[in-house]
């Protein structure tokens, strides 16, 4: 498939989710360049209808998928899983809602919560299974979750960096970012850095949980 960024090779699946509900979850992989060599970059993806296809300024997701695609071009290999996880796993619908409860003060944890979901309802599941499938099982992690680095070595997968990928905030998403920031330990500069992009930060030799802080240290320096 031919994008801004180059020529990716597309891969659909999908599978029975594991727990017996027959639900179908899907995820489209994006990939470049050979992959079996030494660890490609990576971002996994969740899906966000009102900031990739709406231009919502409430989140920073349109952004993130551009750096990490401009980043793997201009590496020459690497993929994106883009998973089908709108609103970190609550769906489109609840998320409006909880769209609503952030107007009224409360904050995207607090909103979830409300609703009675918890902070992430993500499974990374089907994006480790897509890895093993695809033969890659050492890779540099494009986000700024732990979160996710840590599901992907619980599944298998060597995790040997994570690769800063924050967008610039703006007066809309600030918020929202500062909460993923401070509740979620999310790895961001909120701004401490003039532009936002991609940044290598290297934990092979740092205890697990470490790399956020590592993260934030080089954004201060
Ligand atoms: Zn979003």
């Amino acid at each position: 498939m031919p994008t801004r960024w180059g020529v990716f090779q597309t891969i659909g699946f999908e599978r029975e989710t594991p727990d017996g509900s027959r639900r179908v979850e899907t995820a489209l992989a994006l990939l470049l360049g050979d992959l079996t060599e030494g660890a490609p970059l990576l971002r996994i993806h969740s899906q966000c209808f009102t900031g990739e296809v709406l231009g919502s300024l409430r989140c920073d997701c349109g952004e993130q998928l551009e750096i990490a695609m401009r980043a793997i071009a201009e590496e020459g290999r690497g993929l994106v899983i883009y998973e089908r996880q709108e609103g970190r796993g609550i769906g489109l619908m609840a998320k409006l809602q909880a769209y609503a409860l952030q107007d009224e003060g409360l904050d995207t944890v607090e909103a979830n919560h409300a609703l009675g979901f918890e902070a992430d309802y993500r499974d990374f599941g089907l994006s480790a299974a897509i890895l093993h499938e695809l033969g890659v099982g050492r890779v540099r992690l494009l986000t700024n979750n732990p979160g996710k680095a840590r599901a992907l070595r619980d599944a298998g997968i060597e995790v040997v960096a994570q690769v800063a990928c924050e967008a610039a905030p703006n007066p809309h998403s600030l918020d929202y970012l500062r909460a993923k920031k401070e509740k979620m330990g999310h790895a961001l500069a909120l701004g401490l850095t003039e532009t936002g992009g991609a940044a290598t930060i290297e934990v092979a030799h740092l205890p697990a949980g470490a790399a956020w802080f590592a993260a934030d240290a080089e954004h201060l320096l």
